[in-house]
């Protein structure tokens, strides 16, 4: 069964959730929110650090990237004990591989340095590149956003069934035909229309509920996950997001909670 494992939902500024990042198929992590979460998150959701060879993170924001470097902390005392074995290869485009290198030098002892100058591998991607990552093709694409570069992808699962993750802020709208037909795809929604003076969400890039749904509406999407929310609705979050969606959206609206699994098929 192919599935998309939601490690966090939340965007930038929550406490209550994570920040999002997911798994696809329980090997391929996609971001890694900002704290030392993602390792109990992980292990919440069943899924083995010794498993996890390949990560992508779509730009350098906090909530995306800083993550990472408490997985790298785990991941390199378990190389080093020889739990952990073969490569940890992260993909992303370069400003991040900037990023990365920059700060993970000042984090950790020495010893640590040096081996994730030996079992990490950087791979940084441009807009278009192909690369097999567990047996699965993803295309890479330059989201033109307009803060940091972000990068996202679009793949198709063994089943045929496409998934385009868009990052975290709202799709140019130069790119709709990325998403156009395509079963499964991942837009943020920053939070509920009748919260928008509350969370501001516009000046941030990002788009309520009802503006993400109006303005993909068109485009036969079969399912529209939307995550990257705020947290004051963690409980009941899937019944009102979905509520509005329904009123600008015809077709299956998913919004995940943390720890949610998404069955693509
Ligand atoms: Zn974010």
């Amino acid at each position: 069964m192919n599935k998309i494992t939601m490690i966090g939902t939340g965007h930038g500024f929550v406490h209550e959730l994570y920040n999002t990042c997911f798994v696809v198929n329980d090997k391929f992590l996609v971001d890694a929110g900002g704290g030392a979460d993602i390792v109990k998150n992980l292990k919440l959701a069943g899924i083995k650090l010794t498993d996890i060879h390949d990560v992508f993170i779509s730009h350098t924001h906090t909530d995306h990237l800083l993550g990472l470097f408490w997985l790298l902390k785990i991941l390199t005392g378990m190389y080093k004990d020889g739990i952990y074995t073969g490569k940890f290869n992260i993909y992303c485009n370069d400003e991040v591989a900037v990023a990365i290198k920059d700060i993970y030098k000042h984090l950790y002892p020495d010893v640590y340095v040096d081996l994730i100058g030996i079992y990490v591998n950087i791979v940084v991607v441009d807009d278009g590149d192909e690369l097999a990552i567990n047996n699965q093709k993803y295309k890479f694409v330059d989201l033109k956003a307009s803060k940091n570069k972000l990068y996202g992808f679009e793949t198709t699962f063994d089943n045929g069934k496409t998934l385009v993750f868009l990052g975290d802020e709202t799709l140019n709208t130069k790119l709709y035909d990325l998403i156009k037909n395509k079963d499964y795809v991942m837009h943020e929604a920053f939070c509920l229309d009748a919260d928008k003076e509350i969370f501001k969400p516009y000046e941030k890039k990002h788009s309520t509920v009802k503006y993400t749904c109006e303005n993909l509406k068109g485009l036969n999407i079969k399912n529209l996950i939307l995550y990257h929310t705020e947290d004051t609705h963690s409980n009941d979050k899937d019944i009102l997001y979905k509520k509005e969606a329904r009123k600008y959206f015809d077709n299956n609206v998913i919004v995940p909670k943390d720890l949610d699994v998404i069955e693509i098929n």
